[in-house]
């Protein structure tokens, strides 16, 4: 729907967007401006496992590297300390997502294990060294992808799903949803789910407003909804250059919390590369004590 005619304008789009989103940092730039953060926007998160009872892994098997093991020598080859192992993903999935009605949006998952979720977004920067340091380090993340980002380059992104982590749905060209019509809020979410299902043989369950705008409005609920994600997720901090900007007063992470990064390179980064960002958001993360585990693994998709 609605392709023909328009590529063109969205090819020219894509320039001035990817300026925005730079100049912005899609959301997240300094000066607490970020309407993600507003609210406390897990007011949807579902309620915790049922007694209490922190989930166990359903053999009791220890400790063999759940997903962010990996090599220790591979650690320190990118001059890092390794991440405590993972644990177990939880049997009992604190977010369990429905299959109608509107989608919850939440920027953190209720846990009690001591991790933190990485989600990384938009596409721009598609560096071979990402994917080798992600393939020795296997850090689970979570991909929100930008249809007319990463058209020029699908592929890149296929080593990465293959390490097992989801390809979800962040808008055809990334507008400020709540500046658009319901029709055109649709046909952003719609027209990138197919796009992305079509590409990486996997429908997104999740979707992520651009600069986390508008989520909380029954609008744009309605046109996820009708595209096929089943929640928004926002976040708790996101990843600058060397170190997170955090909405809690403390600066601290917190069991659950769900990080922002971005595909970006040196003209992004102030000359730092992806892996020097990626890495020195591991290294805060290590130095607060947490593990980071796969958001898709807390959260049960709807019964089918
Ligand atoms: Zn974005």
């Amino acid at each position: 729907m609605n392709r023909d005619g328009r590529s063109r304008t969205r090819t020219y789009a894509v320039g001035a967007l990817a300026l925005l989103a730079l100049a912005t940092g899609c959301g997240d730039n300094g000066g607490g401006a970020a309407p993600a953060a507003a609210g406390g926007s897990s007011a949807a998160t579902p309620q915790p496992a049922a007694g209490g009872a922190v989930p166990t892994s359903p053999a009791g098997t220890p400790t063999t590297a759940a997903p962010a093991g990996g090599d220790p020598a591979a650690w320190a080859k990118w001059n890092l300390k390794p991440l405590a192992p993972a644990p177990a993903p939880p049997a009992d999935k604190p977010i369990k997502l429905e299959r109608t009605g509107p989608v919850p949006v939440f920027s953190e998952v209720k846990t009690s294990d001591k991790v933190v979720f990485i989600t990384i977004d938009d596409g721009a920067e598609k560096a071979p060294k990402f994917v080798e340091m992600l393939t020795e380090l296997k850090v689970p993340i979570s991909m929100f992808l930008t249809r007319d980002i990463v058209k020029n380059d699908y592929g890149y992104f296929k080593p990465l799903q293959a390490l097992g982590n989801h390809i979800q749905n962040h808008t055809v060209d990334h507008p400020v949803m709540s500046k658009i019509p319901a029709e055109k809020q649709k046909s952003e979410i719609c027209d990138a789910q197919s796009a992305l299902t079509q590409q990486y043989g996997t429908a997104p369950l999740l979707f992520r407003p651009p600069f986390g705008d508008g989520a909380n409005t029954p609008t744009l609920n309605n046109s996820v909804q009708q595209c096929g994600p089943r929640a928004m997720v926002l976040w708790r901090e996101s990843m600058q250059i060397h170190d997170m900007q955090y909405q809690a007063a403390d600066k601290k992470l917190k069991s659950g919390d769900i990080i922002l990064a971005h595909f970006r390179g040196p003209k992004e980064l102030k000359g730092a590369t992806m892996t020097q960002m990626f890495g020195d958001l591991l290294a805060r993360i290590q130095e607060q004590g947490f593990s980071v585990a796969r958001l898709e693994d807390y959260i049960q998709a709807p019964a089918s």
